[in-house]
Order: structure tokens, then C-alpha cells, then sequence
């Protein structure tokens, strides 16, 4: 008996409802993790072209098992605060997927951490660090502890208590956390001197470490700078790039920080910045020092930037966010879904050409049906904000060497897979029928990697 033919209609629809199955599904066996519903969407439902070629990803399982993190850690961080009372905050760390190398991702400190927040950025991670060409496994962990108005003592205190508890599950080569929101060199020193403390063993444990105990230079930069490189490929595209272009930025933490940075190095004029107070307007452009005491503002432990406009005589405009000024390219750097569809819709009428996302996930769906459908530039921060990641990969590499790079190197090194990373995006997308669609390019060649390692290394 012959096999009724599988026509590429009927392969269609399969693969459209294996999808839809798989995406409710992921609602009802998480529920109410609305963000990490939201990611896995956002991914899968741009896989179809791969799956359709590819039925044996489906057969396999690969999205069904790449959906289930490997496994998810809380636990209870106990501390005391400068007054003596004693301090409750939860502790995750959600390892989602080793295919490819070691868990790799930030710990984040924010009062809206939780669980779905940190499955979206898990899963996202996976598909970022592979996208990087390094050998790195997606996770992500952090605490629901704000560190605003916190002492150093306070910090010092959440983050060796943080770490009695997460040593065990980590390691160079099982999973290496590192900064995200609320955590620099700071806490990562903190993190880092209680886990030698446990281990008694001085490795490259965490990325994003002092120079002269095993960080990389660039490091703090590399998540900005890297969001500028992505963003001059995607110019050079259209023929343009950054010189005598008004950007908006949004943030005014460490992607933010780099990314105006570099931008103006490049003969950008970024006018933006943003906290949760609000946004500033500084028509002369933001350099220079004024750069430089973002992290002043940063340091102070306020979270406001509302000090900007009073030192340097620009707007600030309280509560609102910055996408109603006129601009040539927008860097959301950040947080999730900080820009809806009544953002989109502004910033295209007023003439924008290019979105690059620098925070994860900071475009809402209907933003980015907004961009996709004006026929703009627009990158999903698992491709443009994957230099953070990149250098953190670079850092790992120096500490298994026991070598340190230059400045030049690193940077070479940076820019050189921003720019494979945009070469991947563009030509997954061209050859799944959809060229110019970023998001389809990040998933597919983010996924492709990561599902071939799983095929080979059997059912787990
Ligand atoms: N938190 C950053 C990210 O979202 C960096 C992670 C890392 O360096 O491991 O990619």
C-alpha cells in the first residue's frame, strides 16, 4: 500500500496546527506567566518555514522539550537590612537549556522579578547565545530583592546570602550568571568573593568581573556598543548609516549607557534618555560628559534621571516615555514591553527608518506588527543586544586561556559577530521566503543551531 502523498499544503497545515496545539498548551501548563507566554509565541510561530522543511524537529519533540526549561531553582535569601531587621527576598536561577554549552545568562535584581519574568529571558537567551557562534546554553536567574536606596552593606549582605545558596547549582563549565538589571560590577564582585569564599577555587564562574580578578575589557560597554554595530549593518542595508541621524534611547542603565556612547562616537545625535520617572530631551545631543554621568545617575541608587535635566539645563517631561520625539533611529534599551502599538504608531510618523532593540523583548507584538508593516528596519533584541552575551562568551574564553585581551581585540571581536549575527538573521530570513524579517531570521538561525545539537545528542 502506497502512502498518501504529503503535498506542501497539507505539510502547511500540519505544521500550523502542531503549532497552535504546542501554544496553548504552553498557557495552560504555565499559567499566568504571561511574558514567557508572549516569547515562546513571538518565537515559535516564526519557525513554521524550518519546521515545514524539516518535519523531523516536530517528530522529535525538539520545540516541545525547548520549551520546558531544564529545570527551575527558587529559593529563600535571607538578610539583614542597616537597621537590624531581618529581610525575606526569593532567589531563582532558571537553567533552561544546555545543548550547546554551558547555561549562560544575567542575574537580574528588580522588585517585578519573578518566575515568568525570568522563563521569557531564559528562553530568550538560548536562542541570543547561539546566534553569538560561542559555545554557551541559555539561562537566566535573580531576585524579586530592589537594590534602590540599598547601602553597600545592604547589598554586600543580599548578595553573599544570594550566593550561599546558588553556588551548588552553578559552575565554569555547568552555568555562568552574570549582570543584567540591578546587577553590575558591584554585585558581581559581591557574588563572586562569597562564591571563592564557598568553593575555595578562584574560576571564571561569572562574567562581567574587575579587571584584575579575571574581567574582560569591553565588557561593560559591549552590550551597547554592540546593540550600535548591529544597528550600522542594518543601515548599510538601506545605504545609510549613523552619521547626522537623531536617535532616541530609552533607558539610562548600562546598554543605554553604551549604546549612546557608541552612537555618537559614529556621528549619531542621540537627544533621549529614560528612567522610570520619566524622559529627558536634550536637543544638544547627549555626549561626552553628559555620558559620563549616566553613571552617576546609575551609581546613586535613585533610578530617576530627572537630575539630568537640572545639570545640563535639557527637558524632562515626568512620567512619559520618549517616543513622541522625532528621530531617525529608536534604541529601547530599557525593559520589556516599554513601547506599544500608540509608540510605533508616533514614531513612524515621524519619519523613523530603523528600530534596533536594545533591552529584551522592549517592543510590545503589535509594535512590532506596526514596524514590520511600515516596511522599516526593526531587530529583536535576541539578535541586536546579543553583544552583552558575545563579550561575556570573549570573558570565558580569557579566564580558560588565563590570558587577557586588549581593548582593540576584544572590540574586533564584538564587532566582527555583530556583524555574522546580522549576516545570519538576514540570510534565514531571505531563505525562508521572507527577506528583511529580522525576528524569522534570529529565530530560525538561533533554533537551527540549538535543535541539531539536541537531535544528536538523543531524547532528553
Ligand atoms: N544580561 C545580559 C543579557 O541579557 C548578559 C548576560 C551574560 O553576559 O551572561 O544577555
Amino acid at each position: 500500500m502506497t502512502k498518501p502523498a504529503i503535498t506542501p499544503e497539507k505539510s502547511k497545515a500540519s505544521v500550523h496546527n502542531y503549532i497552535t496545539n504546542l501554544l496553548s498548551d504552553v498557557v495552560a501548563r504555565n499559567p499566568g506567566e504571561k511574558e514567557f507566554h508572549q516569547a515562546v509565541k513571538e518565537v515559535v510561530e516564526t519557525l513554521a518555514p524550518i519546521l515545514e522543511k524539516h518535519p523531523e524537529y516536530i517528530k522529535a519533540k525538539v520545540l516541545d522539550r525547548l520549551i520546558e526549561p531544564d529545570r527551575a531553582i527558587t529559593f529563600r535569601v535571607g538578610w539583614q537590612d542597616d537597621q537590624g531587621e531581618f529581610r525575606v527576598n526569593r532567589g531563582f536561577r532558571v537553567q533552561f537549556n544546555n545543548a550547546i554549552g554551558p547555561y549562560k545568562g544575567g542575574l537580574r535584581f528588580h522588585s517585578s522579578v519573578n518566575l515568568s519574568i525570568l522563563k521569557f529571558l531564559g528562553f530568550e537567551q538560548i536562542f541570543k547565545n547561539s546566534l553569538t557562534t560561542l559555545p554557551m546554553g541559555g539561562g537566566k536567574g535573580g531576585s524579586d530583592f530592589d537594590p534602590r536606596g540599598k547601602s553597600d552593606g545592604e547589598v554586600m549582605r543580599f548578595c553573599q546570602s544570594f550566593m550561599t545558596e546558588l553556588f551548588r547549582h552553578i559552575g565554569p563549565d555547568t552555568d555562568v550568571p552574570a549582570g543584567d538589571m540591578g546587577v553590575g560590577g558591584r554585585e558581581i564582585g559581591f557574588l563572586f568573593g562569597q562564591y571563592k569564599r564557598l568553593k575555595a577555587e578562584f574560576t571564571g564562574v561569572l562574567t562581567g568581573k574587575g579587571l584584575s580578578w579575571g574581567g574582560s575589557l569591553v565588557r561593560p560597554e559591549a552590550t551597547g556598543y554592540g546593540v550600535v554595530y548591529f544597528c550600522q549593518e542594518q543601515l548599510k542595508t538601506k545605504g545609510a548609516a549613523f552619521k547626522g541621524k537623531t536617535v532616541a534611547v530609552s533607558g539610562f542603565g548600562n546598554v543605554a549607557w553604551g549604546a549612546v556612547k557608541k552612537a555618537g562616537e559614529l556621528g549619531g545625535k542621540v537627544v533621549t534618555i529614560s528612567g522610570p520617572d520619566g524622559f529627558i530631551y536634550d536637543k544638544n545631543g547627549i555626549s561626552g560628559e553628559k555620558t559620563d554621568y549616566m553613571l552617576q545617575l546609575r551609581a546613586s541608587g535613585q533610578d530617576i534621571v530627572e537630575p539630568y535635566a537640572r545639570k545640563f539645563g535639557a527637558e524632562f517631561h515626568a512620567g512619559m516615555r520618549p517616543w513622541r520625539i522625532k528621530a531617525d533611529v529608536a534604541l529601547p534599551c530599557a525593559t520589556q514591553n516599554e513601547l506599544n502599538a500608540g509608540d510605533a504608531s508616533e514614531l513612524l510618523k515621524n519619519g523613523l527608518m530603523c528600530l534596533t532593540e536594545g533591552a529584551n523583548m522592549p517592543c510590545t507584538p503589535e509594535a512590532v506588527t506596526a514596524f514590520q508593516e511600515a516596511g522599516i528596519l526593526f531587530s529583536p533584541g535576541k539578535a541586536s543586544n546579543a553583544g552583552g552575551v558575545a563579550t561575556s562568551g570573549l570573558e570565558m574564553s580569557q579566564n580558560s586561556m588565563r590570558m587577557s585581551w586588549s581593548a582593540d581585540e576584544v572590540d574586533k571581536h564584538l564587532r566582527s559577530i555583530m556583524a555574522d549575527i546580522h549576516s545570519a538573521c538576514v540570510g534565514a530570513a531571505k531563505e525562508a521566503g521572507h527577506p528583511g524579517n529580522y525576528v524569522m531570521g534570529a529565530n530560525i538561525a538561533g533554533f537551527k543551531k540549538v535543535a541539531d545539537a539536541m537531535m544528536a545528542q538523543g531524547l532528553v
